[in-house]
């Protein structure tokens, strides 16, 4: 089976073009930030707080998290039996699961469920420790970037389309702290492997960040 891992930090367009990639290439897009949505949405769900890390492991057994894919071929999450695809999406679920990634058991919980697509699929796989932890021997490795202000800019305009009431300002200080938090935790932190492309995709229109990536994969796979 072959993978391909693109890590980076929030609104870098990982999803969006992973999922064009995965496309063009046949491969199965796995988003595995919606599977830390889906612990932060229990949390939030049980008032439990994200934070308290006794409460958070001591829930972990309850947590029954499954993904599946519809017929368009998007990734659809269930969270103990109820279809959360949407209500993970919320700036409120995006820090709860920040906070719960933190927390090392949650995060050993659930490595085997991402391994195992892996294993069982050619995946296009995006998030924070995919090139690092969960798949260290990818076939390629991409670190996705792009500048604070472009990336909430483009998470701002998603949530507007949702209409979701959150500011500009309030998106950027969100992404801001989340990269924070997510950089500095001692558990596999956000960070390019050693052997990642970097790509930024700042200066680019969606199309050519496509582009650029399809080369990228295709010089690494030869
Ligand atoms: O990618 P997304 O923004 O949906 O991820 C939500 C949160 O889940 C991130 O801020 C990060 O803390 C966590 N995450 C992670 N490891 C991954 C994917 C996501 O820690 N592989």
């Amino acid at each position: 089976m072959k993978s391909i891992a693109i890590d980076g930090p929030a609104g870098a367009g990982k999803s969006t073009l992973a999922k064009a990639l995965a496309k063009k290439l046949g491969y199965l897009y796995v988003d595995t930030g919606a599977i830390y949505r889906c612990v932060g949405l229990y949390a939030i769900e049980h008032g439990i707080a994200p934070r308290d890390i006794p409460a958070v492991e001591a829930c972990l057994p309850k947590v029954e998290i499954s993904l599946t894919y519809d017929e368009s071929g998007s990734q659809r999450m269930q969270l103990c039996g109820a279809d959360v695809t949407e209500r993970i999406r919320t700036p409120e679920v995006s820090m709860a699961a920040s906070a719960v990634s933190a927390i090392p058991a949650v995060r050993a919980f659930l490595l085997d469920m991402q391994r195992d697509m892996a294993r069982r699929y050619d995946v296009i796989m995006d998030g924070r420790d995919i090139g690092t932890v969960v798949l260290p021997h990818a076939d390629v490795k991409i670190f996705l970037t792009a500048s604070p202000e472009a990336r909430a800019k483009r998470r701002f305009i998603e949530l507007q389309a949702k209409g979701d009431p959150a500011s500009y300002e309030e998106v950027l200080r969100d992404m801001i702290k989340r990269d924070k938090d997510d950089s500095t935790r001692a558990a596999a932190p956000l960070k390019a492997a050693e052997d990642a492309v970097l790509l930024d995709t700042t200066p680019y229109s969606l199309d050519e960040s496509i582009a650029l990536l399809q080369k990228i994969v295709e010089e690494k796979m030869v």
